[in-house]
């Protein structure tokens, strides 16, 4: 259990939706700590139980089991505290992926307290595709392989990841239009961060 609740901006859309791109430039930023839940498991050792797990689901483009995604992601948090990366009094966590439905919000809830969710929407399936193919070469993920794998990821986000928008009251969801270039994204997402309390202290 936690004495306190991480302080969390969430980064939440569609796969191709340029949550990671957002979320490794705020990572940057002193004071905000980047945790994308797919690059961490992408990093494990496919040897390994949890790395044979994750290639089994995410080679169908389906998710994780909850419970085992949610234990995965507190464990690498503690160790991130515990080598004092992530300082939790003084910094706020950037969330890509990570609840990525429902179910793991609220099991996240008793270890976040989550001040935004940047939603970034991108209605037209279509861009989406075209950007994960271009990636797919570009970064070598084997989810993004093929089309069909594409597609059966963009249903799961539909049917499964959607409704997390729905978990957490509308007054913290920001609707970002993924479609903008990713500087004007930024910028809306900075626009909200800077308004929060305790996130613009000097340095
Ligand atoms: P991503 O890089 O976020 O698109 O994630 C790649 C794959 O990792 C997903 O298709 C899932 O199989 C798995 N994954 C990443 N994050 C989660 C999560 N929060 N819950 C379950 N599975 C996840």
């Amino acid at each position: 259990m936690v004495s306190a609740r991480y302080r969390a901006f969430l980064i939440f859309g569609a796969p191709g939706s340029g949550k990671g791109t957002q979320g490794k430039i705020l990572g940057k930023i002193p004071r905000f700590f980047f945790f994308a839940c797919g690059d961490v498991f992408r990093s494990i050792d496919t040897r390994t139980a949890l790395g044979q797990q994750f290639v089994k689901y995410s080679s169908k483009g389906e998710l994780v089991p909850d419970e085992l995604t949610v234990e995965f992601w507190r464990l690498r948090i503690q160790q991130s505290v515990e080598a004092h990366e992530f300082k939790p009094d003084i910094d706020f966590l950037i969330l890509d992926g990570v609840p990525r439905n429902p179910r793991q919000a609220e099991l996240m809830q008793q270890f976040i307290d989550v001040r935004r969710v940047f939603h970034l929407s991108c209605p037209i399936r279509e861009k989406l595709v075209a950007r994960l193919k271009k990636r797919a070469i570009k970064d070598n993920r084997l989810d993004d392989a093929s089309e069909q794998l594409i597609w059966r990821r963009l249903e799961t986000y539909e049917q499964q990841c959607k409704p997390l928008l729905n978990f957490y009251p509308p007054e913290l969801i920001v609707n970002i239009d993924a479609t903008q270039a990713p500087i004007q994204v930024l910028m809306e997402i900075i626009t909200y961060i800077v308004r929060e309390k305790d996130a613009v202290i000097s340095l």
